[in-house]
């Protein structure tokens, strides 16, 4: 069985000076497929100092050779392309197709950030135009420094490569710190990193947990920045650590966003919109449309499409073919679903699709797609975050009650809306409270865009222009023309 107790610092694998290890799972086999050391403050010491020694070189190498090393880390996933599904699909539970959804993006990611590190070049010592005649001033912009990077679970390499791309585009030197629960794909970056002559100290990986390797990391003062994706619990922790020195900070957070069917859409394909915003990925999304406001008037025939769906989802192996559902990426994570699953059953909730309708497969973490129909404004299931294949129903009568309901709720990281009238979706989309609002459409991400969300759902945006820019400091030259 494999053994994770090397950290790759300074381009060398060397042995954590962690005391003890933690399980990798797979998780529809529920068997220990790895080991992981939970890292220690000595590891986080010696990847931040070598961070460090590397930052003035890699500063210095200019947007276009950073760029080129972008491109090979793409080539490196994309070799690597079949058996990192198949790694990430093990060791997440995630079907196969959606684990090459997730790698492509990754490679999208690093390709894009390569682009932009080849613009930044060309926007370095541009000039300001004044109202003072005989003064110059010129705008640069400098990598933050040496940043830690922390990652969750459900998407492990999409949220590295969404920081990992654009800090290193930036000319920032980084220590990545993978979760402990899906640790194995991201391993492949420092192998990749190996093996393309990325400069020593420029990308350091640490395994471990939140004790070993986590607060460590957020404390660190040879941190400049801190970009977290994670829990909102995790994420102020990670803050205040960050606050204590002054450090930057990046959250990307929880959410609990809203679907809107619209009176005038099509239920038949509202219900395609619905269910991947909701079942993909075992429901395990931070822009889970989990509250599905739907219009009084396709309230029942969504609801069937909605069923007849959910009962045709096919539940098993994420490796085999004709899989839509593989199990939760932890028991941990299974059993806070079913937590939510029993506080429904106090509630009282009018389930239309349970457990209690299907065949759950022998093994694995599996939660059964769920579906609450009518659900109470008060319902802990309504408003808090579940992580996981549970959908909650609520009808709306009008346009104002819809965009009133979707904007209430301490979050807003995505919204659905679904209307006939695509005028009218964009322009409904136009009220929301939200980062990123899909209209008339399943929850395409594109690195162009961008990402991250309003209220709890975290500080800042990954992604785009705005993912580089929060990795560089703006800094002005001025005084009389030379
Ligand atoms: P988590 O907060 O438990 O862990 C996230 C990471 O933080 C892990 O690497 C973990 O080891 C580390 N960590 C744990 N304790 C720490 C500490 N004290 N200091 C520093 N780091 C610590 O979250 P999770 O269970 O891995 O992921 C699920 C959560 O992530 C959900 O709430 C979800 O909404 C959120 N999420 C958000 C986005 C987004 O883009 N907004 C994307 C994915 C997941």
């Amino acid at each position: 069985m494999q053994r994770l107790d090397q950290q790759f610092i300074d381009n060398q694998w060397v042995r954590s000076r962690g005391n003890h290890y933690l399980p990798v799972m797979n998780p529809y086999h529920e068997e220990m497929i790895a080991e992981v050391t939970a890292g220690a403050t000595e590891d986080v010491q010696a990847a931040v100092s070598a961070a460090r020694r590397a930052l003035p070189a890699w500063r210095s190498l200019g947007g276009a050779r950073r760029a080129s090393y972008l491109d090979h880390l793409a080539d490196g996933l994309t070799r690597r392309r079949e058996a990192l599904i198949r790694l990430s699909s093990t060791n997440n539970g995630k079907v196969l197709s959606e684990a090459a959804i997730d790698l492509d993006d990754a490679i999208a990611c690093y390709r894009y950030y390569a682009d932009q590190a080849r613009r930044l070049e060309a926007r370095q010592g541009v000039a300001i135009t004044t109202e003072m005649t005989g003064i110059e001033a010129r705008c640069y912009q400098d990598p933050v420094g040496v940043v830690g990077l922390i990652t969750p679970w459900n998407f492990p390499l999409v949220t590295s490569a969404w920081k990992v791309a654009p800090a290193l585009a930036a000319g920032c030197t980084v220590v990545l710190k993978p979760s402990e629960v899906t640790p194995l794909p991201e391993q492949a970056l420092a192998e990749i990193a190996l093996e393309i002559g990325l400069p020593a100290g420029v990308f350091n990986l640490l395994n471990g947990d939140g004790d070993g390797i986590g607060a460590p990391l957020s404390r660190h003062p040879g941190i400049d920045k801190i970009s977290f994706t994670g829990s909102n619990r995790v994420g102020e922790a990670v803050m205040t650590a960050a606050a204590e020195r002054t450090a930057g900070v990046s959250l990307e957070l929880g959410g609990k966003s809203p679907i809107l069917v619209m009176e005038d859409a099509d239920p038949d394909q509202a219900a395609e919109w619905v269910m991947a915003g909701i079942y993909f990925n075992a429901g395990q999304l931070c822009s889970a449309t989990s509250r599905l406001l739907v219009h009084e008037a396709v309230a029942a025939p969504l609801y069937a499409a909605l069923e007849a769906r959910i009962d045709a989802l096919v539940l098993g192996d994420p490796l085999a073919a004709g899989t839509d559902m593989g199990p939760l990426a932890s028991a941990r994570q299974r059993d806070a679903v079913n937590r939510y699953l029993a506080v429904a059953e106090q509630e009282g909730l009018d389930v239309a699709r349970d457990a209690r309708h299907r065949q759950l497969p022998q093994r694995g973490y599996f939660v059964a797609p769920t579906l609450y129909r009518d659900v109470p404004l008060t319902s802990r299931l309504w408003k808090e975050e579940i992580f996981g294949p549970v959908l909650c129903g609520h009808s709306i009568e009008s346009e104002q009650e819809a965009i009133a309901l979707a904007n209430d709720s301490d979050f807003g990281l995505a919204a659905t809306v679904i209307s006939g009238d695509g005028a009218r979706a964009r322009r409904i989309g136009r009220e929301l409270r939200a980062g990123t609002i899909w209209v008339n459409s399943e929850q395409l991400v594109l690195p162009e865009t961008s990402w991250g969300g309003f209220g709890r759902s975290g500080i800042g945006r990954e992604l785009g222009p705005w993912g580089l820019a929060s990795y560089l400091e703006v800094k002005h030259v001025i005084g009389p023309a030379a």
